[in-house]
């Protein structure tokens, strides 16, 4: 979509209003540009159609113009993209629990909006509350070197968030209620990005994902399912950095994870 030509606006739009996609104007979006920016504009989605029907489309295309795009991927004007920018600028100045007042910046997740392979880690930690990215810290690029490893994907390639949107005070482990709080927001994102696999990084997002109080070494080597999406679980890269026996581990989750991939889309 290019975005000038008011005709696809109003197309989006009746797509939007068919998914039942509320759109809040503006809150202050975060500056963050160092991996993938988010738009610095604010937005100004109406929450409701317009009142006036008598809007010619020139005028409807002018209420309903976007900012930039959020997500820097080849797919930035996919539907995904608009509707995760959406949710992200509804939910992101968020004061469900406690945390949303502490927090510098809320960390929506970054990534490719079409991704076929979702990495959900824990909640934001001091570097991502900082710049508003997940895993942009020392763990975070070893998820990256992790992800690369496989020769299968590019970071830019998959999607990366957390159960927690918000930075617990020092990256204490998320407490139940604020999972319970923050969970329907992964399943949001999980809804719209549709990936065909995911990757549960460590017991928080394991745990949080699959309902259970299993262990990662009970959960891991083994296919789990969420909702129709084959999910596996291993070892957080926070882990491996304190522990570096767990590589072979999360060597070996990479690899089924990178074989199922293979599997369901030569298959598709
Ligand atoms: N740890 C996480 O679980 N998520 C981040 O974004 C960074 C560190």
């Amino acid at each position: 979509m290019s975005g000038k030509d008011p005709s696809e606006w109003l197309s989006f739009l009746e797509t939007s209003r068919r998914l039942g996609i509320r759109y809040l104007s503006s809150a202050s979006s975060a500056t963050a540009p160092e991996i993938f920016p988010r738009a610095v504009e604010p937005v100004v989605f109406a929450a409701s159609p317009p009142e006036k029907t008598t809007l010619d489309i020139s005028e409807k295309a002018a209420v309903y113009a976007p900012s930039k795009p959020h997500w820097l991927t080849a797919s930035q004007e996919s539907l995904q993209a608009m509707e995760l920018t959406a949710f992200d600028r509804d939910i992101c100045e968020c004061q469900k629990c406690p945390l949303g007042a502490a927090r510098k910046r809320f960390v929506f997740g970054s990534g490719n909006p079409q991704a076929e392979v979702l990495f959900v880690g824990e909640a934001p930690g001091a570097d991502e509350d900082e710049q508003g990215l997940p895993f942009v810290g020392k763990a975070g690029q070893l998820l990256t070197k992790i992800i690369e490893s496989t020769q299968t994907w590019k970071r830019s390639d998959v999607f990366i968030c957390n159960v927690l949107k918000c930075r617990p005070p020092g990256n204490r482990t998320p407490l139940p209620e604020e999972v319970d709080q923050c969970q329907p927001y992964l399943e949001e994102q999980i809804r719209v990005i549709k990936p065909k696999l995911i990757m549960a990084l460590g017991a928080v997002a394991a745990q949080a994902i699959l309902r259970t109080k299993d262990s990662v070494g009970k959960l891991r080597n083994r296919w789990h399912d969420h909702e129709g999406i084959p999910l596996r679980v291993t070892y957080h890269p926070a882990a491996l950095l304190r522990f570096e026996g767990y590589k072979k581990d999360v060597w070996q989750d990479m690899k089924e994870l990178t074989i199922k991939y293979k599997e369901l889309t030569q298959s598709s």
